[in-house]
């Protein structure tokens, strides 16, 4: 970076400024597959810093074109969100006090670590109910700015419903808070003559003329994160304008998310799980029909290859349950090793999760589901204590197994997050495990939130394979065309970033591309936020950042 303009931000600002190359390297990662590394990252230690460091970008862009910032809370993004060539604003060690509970309302920073977020709301006997599977490595700044989803999210949806307000610095230099506005608070937001009034005027205009357009672009599936979410940003019955729906899940690249209030719900007292093992696929559109209208907290899916990669490192999943977890999971594992033993084991292993404050009510619920699951004649369970542990075990804990275990191989996100109706699975799936599978460089683990249509297919390979690395654009172009075909999502809670963001037109259409081009230029007019995600993909700096070795 230009060492004026580096003086100017370290003279600028109370935080550390930091381009030594272990910084670098740290920071040109996320948990994506893709390598991009800063010329330089940037600890806040507070809003004004904040402010400042994008007073001095907007006014350098001028002399220096590629200059851009992008904001990094725990850095777990899959998709190569806070990945940029430029100027990193690191988020986790300044921007991490004590969240605060008020009602049922939480107050936090972005760099929160959720882990520490969740011990707070516990504590009060709530919950917020989004987390994701990387609850105990991410932070509240990824949760909001990807709307990230998990497995209750069936039940209780994602991260956009959660988020009360948003606190954040534009790209003028100054901070605002978004929340839901009803008309007469819109009217005179409208009214400033300033930044803030301009945003406003811009983006009711646009979701007034375009509403028709953007109504029919509502993803037509249980689960988004991809593109701009301009489809509930205006109520026209209600009135309420809010633009927090749209802030949500936008990665970044509106600006920068300073603090945030977050809705939380009560933990329930008591749970119960079925499980039930497929031998094929055939029957699973059925069995969903009969599940959902139980009304489960969750629905979970995950496939033989996870089971078996499971059984492969069992003492690493296992030393996650303690010494008496240990020997109680060796007992819950025998049958599964027994039936790996003689080639049985199950296609595809659903856990059917509900909770509540009755523990009669669940069981007075899970029989009857069993009674409605009678007629299909299939292998099911019902879960208790340890053996509940289990399946939750393998489900949250396989994709950081694969990340870590397998020697010269490595976890490949690039088609990790569709979303479809639950109704297509047997069909869409099959023809997607197809295409994988005529590529025999590529092993690959199907895992999924099977009550939404959204899945998780993660292929582990030797990234430094030059097969490996032209099948990957030759993959997600056939998988996508599936998906977008289908009228299915790109993704459900990972968001774009690098990988996804050129594939938007797919799902969308150009009219919605132009639109989401002019929401960033709304914000962002000199595009000085986290470019290439959301708008602007490019396909080629993608695939030239992928990353050589682990
Ligand atoms: C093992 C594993 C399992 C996962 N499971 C799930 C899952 O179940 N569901 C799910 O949704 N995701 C999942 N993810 C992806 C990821 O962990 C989540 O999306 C998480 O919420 C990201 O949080 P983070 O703090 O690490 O975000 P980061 O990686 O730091 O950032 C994510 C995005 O938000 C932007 N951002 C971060 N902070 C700010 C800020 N202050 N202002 C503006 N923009 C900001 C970044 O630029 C980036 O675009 C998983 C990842 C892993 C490694």
């Amino acid at each position: 970076m230009d060492k004026n303009l580096l003086d100017q931000i370290r003279r600028g600002i109370e935080g550390e400024v930091i381009e030594t190359p272990e910084t670098l390297t740290e920071y040109s990662h996320d948990a994506s597959l893709f390598e991009v590394v800063p010329e330089v990252v940037v600890f806040p230690k507070n809003q004004e810093d904040v402010e400042k460091l994008v007073r001095i970008v907007k006014e350098n862009i001028i002399n220096f074109p590629n200059l851009s910032i992008t904001g990094r809370s725990a850095g777990t993004d899959m998709s190569g969100g806070p990945l940029n060539d430029s100027i990193i604003v690191e988020f986790s060690k300044y921007f991490n006090h004590t969240p605060t509970i008020e009602g049922q309302t939480a107050t936090t920073e972005p760099g929160v670590f959720y882990r520490d977020f969740e011990k707070e709301t516990l504590a009060k006997g709530l919950l917020f109910p989004s987390y994701p599977a990387s609850k105990s490595i991410c932070a509240m700044g990824g949760i909001v700015n990807n709307n990230s989803g998990g497995e209750k999210s069936l039940k209780y949806g994602k991260t956009q419903n959660y988020v009360e307000k948003v606190k954040a610095v534009l790209s003028d230099g100054k901070t605002y808070e978004m929340k839901p506005l009803d008309q007469d608070a819109l009217d005179s937001k409208m009214k400033q003559q300033d930044f803030e009034g301009e945003i406003y005027r811009k983006m009711f205009t646009l979701v007034r003329e375009n509403k028709t357009l953007i109504e029919n672009a509502r993803p037509k599936v249980l689960k988004n994160s991809a593109g701009y979410n301009l489809w509930d940003v205006w109520n026209e019955k209600t009135g309420i304008f809010d633009l927090t729906k749209l802030w949500v899940g936008a990665q970044g690249t509106l600006g920068m998310m300073v603090s945030a209030e977050i809705g939380l719900v009560p933990v329930n007292k008591y749970r119960e799980m079925v499980v039930i093992f497929l031998p094929d696929l055939t029957k699973l559109g059925e069995i969903i029909n009969k599940i959902l209208p139980f009304g489960p907290e969750s629905f979970e899916s995950y496939d033989d290859n996870t089971l078996k990669l499971a059984l492969r490192f069992f003492p690493e999943f296992a030393k996650k349950l303690g010494v008496s977890g240990m020997i109680q999971a060796g007992i819950a594992f025998l049958p599964a090793f027994l039936m790996m033993f003689v080639g049985r084991l199950p296609k595809l292993i659903l856990q059917v999760d509900f909770t509540g404050n009755s523990s009669e009510e669940l069981k007075v619920k899970v029989d009857q589901l069993m009674k409605e699951l009678e007629p299909l004649h299939l292998k099911t369970q019902i879960a208790i204590g340890d053996q509940e542990e289990k399946y939750w075990l393998i489900r949250r804990e396989s994709f950081n197994l694969l990340r870590n275990k397998i020697r010269d191989k490595h976890t490949a996100p690039f088609i990790d997050d569709f979303v479809i109706d639950p109704q297509k699975i047997q069909i869409v799936i099959p023809q997607i495990t197809d295409i994988l599978a005529k590529h025999p460089e590529f092993i690959f683990t199907v895992a999924g939130h099977v009550g939404e249509g959204n899945f998780h297919i993660i292929p582990i390979v030797d990234i430094k394979n030059p097969a490996v690395r032209e099948a990957i654009p030759k993959i997600a172009d056939e998988v996508y065309k599936i998906i977008t075909e289908n009228g299915g999502s790109i993704t459900g809670e990972h968001n774009d970033g690098l990988i996804r963001t050129p594939y938007l037109i797919q799902m969308f259409g150009v009219e919605m591309i132009k639109l989401f081009e002019e929401v960033k230029d709304i914000f962002d007019p000199q595009g000085i936020f986290n470019p290439r995600k959301k708008v602007h993909g490019d396909l080629k700096f993608a695939m030239e950042h992928i990353r050589e070795k682990w």
